[in-house]
């Protein structure tokens, strides 16, 4: 036996014996894996570094996809998976992995019966459309009433059928490594509990479901392109890509397509610089969709940038790329902060127009000004470029008509003080590269070989597998789901 990962070491650590399929990570994917694995019969070992289950979960709008789904057909949604799969292709401009993306969209309204089977409290107004981002042509995203939470109970749920000797949940248990036979196939882990007590077990199969690396700014800046380094990391701090450098240092081919398209709408959190406020408190919401836009959005040198307006999500990130620093300020007056919906959100429906009106006067993360010049410095802004824009804007809403950016909602001119502006910057929430696998999920090597024993699944594989240079919705969470399932199944066939 060889243990690789943090150096080769000589093995003192108390032996947890042998499984059939060991699962490194207890996010949706990991927890999809066990969850099937364990139905087929298999004996599952599942490690996880923090000191709960659920991954992302906790924090993720939990939203995910699926054709041809009972809910679609009682509500006479026409729906099939191979109109789902074009649509993917077509938002992913033809960048997701097409065998990969068909294997778990040909699965994905499977998976969403499932749910349902289950009990999944699927929120009353889905099957939805969502504008957050490129809107599918048909209603095939689900959400739960507690967003990620939802989807993590129905998990827990299902979970807890399994007696331990049947799934073993370690929680605290952080992987270092990996077990390697004489041959060179992977057979088990090397990890630490709670800290400090070093841990090995064995299995015929690993898993590596440990999401991505947007926590960790050093290895997610190797991946984003150049210019990038500026985004906000806007996911919780297990994303240190554990899983890819345990993989890479086993020999792993990693993608890196360059590709980045940012979150918009969140705010930098003044207390954690480079961290985003966690979006479950509080969100800028610039979906027309959802909120009719009263306020322009600047650049540093003031200048608007896009159309307020736009119905495309895509078409407003990419043009935030464009911008300085990734930033954006969005700038109102007092008239509009009394007229406007709030600008401030969260999913809970815990923003009111009382609670804007008092977080605009506290100075978190909302600067006022009596003048748009003292407003622009407060910014960081160009004073004379703001003060430009706002007169140009305002003429545009007295003429009805914004030759700058063909805005068409001109709702009220910008010019009663105070001032008030928020700076919002392009955020990362979920890794673009990741693991190559083969289509059964097989971790290949630089040469395109399977590394026996190891597989994949979920976010270490690099969303830009099933969203190319786009997001798709529902393209992270349900392939994790899917192809986690249709991986526990088929390993614990093996394993038979
Ligand atoms: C704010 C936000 C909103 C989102 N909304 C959506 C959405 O609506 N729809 C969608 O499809 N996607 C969404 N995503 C993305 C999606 O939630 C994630 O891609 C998905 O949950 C990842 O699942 P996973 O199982 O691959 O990884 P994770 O959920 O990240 O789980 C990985 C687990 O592995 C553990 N781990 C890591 N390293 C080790 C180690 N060395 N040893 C042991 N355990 C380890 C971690 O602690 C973690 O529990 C969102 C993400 C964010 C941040």
């Amino acid at each position: 036996m060889r243990f690789a990962g943090q150096g080769w070491a000589v093995m003192t650590a108390e032996d947890l014996g042998r499984y059939d399929v060991i699962v490194v990570g207890a996010g949706v994917g990991g927890l999809c894996v066990a969850i099937e694995a364990a139905a087929v019969g298999a004996r599952v070992l599942v490690a996880e570094k923090t000191e709960r289950v659920g991954g992302m979960l906790h924090i993720s709008s939990g939203e995910f996809s699926g054709a041809g789904t009972r809910r679609q057909a009682a509500r006479g949604i026409e729906d099939d998976p191979e109109r789902h799969w074009q649509e993917v292709m077509r938002l992913s401009h033809g960048r997701a992995d097409p065998d990969l993306t068909w294997r778990t969209v040909r699965a994905q309204g499977e998976t969403v019966d499932w749910l349902d089977g289950l009990g999944f409290d699927f929120h009353p107004e889905t099957p939805g459309l969502v504008h957050g981002h490129e809107v599918y042509s048909v209603p095939r995203t689900y959400w739960g009433v507690n967003q990620g939470d939802s989807l993590l109970r129905v998990l827990e749920r299902e979970l807890a059928r399994w007696t331990p000797e049947q799934v073993r949940v370690l929680t605290g248990t952080r992987v270092t490594g990996a077990v390697q036979d004489g041959a060179g196939r992977v057979a088990g882990i090397t990890a630490v509990r709670d800290g400090t007590h070093e841990i090995a077990a064995h299995a015929a199969t690993v898993v590596l479901a440990t999401g991505g690396y947007d926590a960790e700014p050093g290895l997610r800046n190797r991946f984003l392109p150049p210019g990038c380094e500026d985004a906000m990391i806007a996911c919780l701090d297990h994303a240190t890509g554990d899983g890819l450098r345990l993989a890479e240092g086993l020999g792993a081919a990693v993608s890196g397509n360059g590709i980045f398209l940012p979150v918009m709408g969140l705010i930098p959190d003044p207390g954690r610089p480079g961290f985003a406020v966690d979006y479950r408190e509080a969100f800028i919401e610039l979906a027309p969709a959802y909120r009719t836009p009263h306020e322009i959005w600047v650049n540093r040198a003031g200048e608007r940038f896009v159309p307020e307006d736009g119905t495309s999500p895509e078409r407003r990130e990419r043009a935030l790329l464009e911008q300085p620093g990734l930033a954006m300020h969005i700038v109102w007056d007092e008239a509009t902060a009394r007229e406007a919906e709030p600008l401030i959100r969260n999913g809970a429906g815990g923003w009111t127009r009382e609670r804007f009106l008092a977080e605009q006067e506290s100075g978190r993360w909302i600067v006022t000004a009596p003048t748009p010049e003292e407003l622009a410095v407060r910014l960081g802004v160009d004073p004379a470029g703001l003060a430009a824009t706002l007169r140009r804007y305002n003429e545009a809403v007295r003429a009805g008509h914004d030759p700058d950016q063909g805005r068409t909602t001109l709702p009220m001119t910008i010019d009663s003080p105070p001032y008030y502006g928020i700076t919002s910057t392009a955020a990362s929430l979920l890794s673009r590269d990741g693991l190559q696998v083969t289509g059964d999920l097989a971790v290949v090597d630089r040469d395109g070989r399977p590394i026996p024993g190891l597989y994949a699944v979920g976010e270490v594989l690099g969303n830009d597998v099933f969203a190319g240079d786009n997001y798709v919705g529902g393209m992270s969470v349900t392939p994790a789901m899917t192809l986690g399932r249709a991986l526990g199944r088929a390993l614990a066939a093996e394993a038979s």
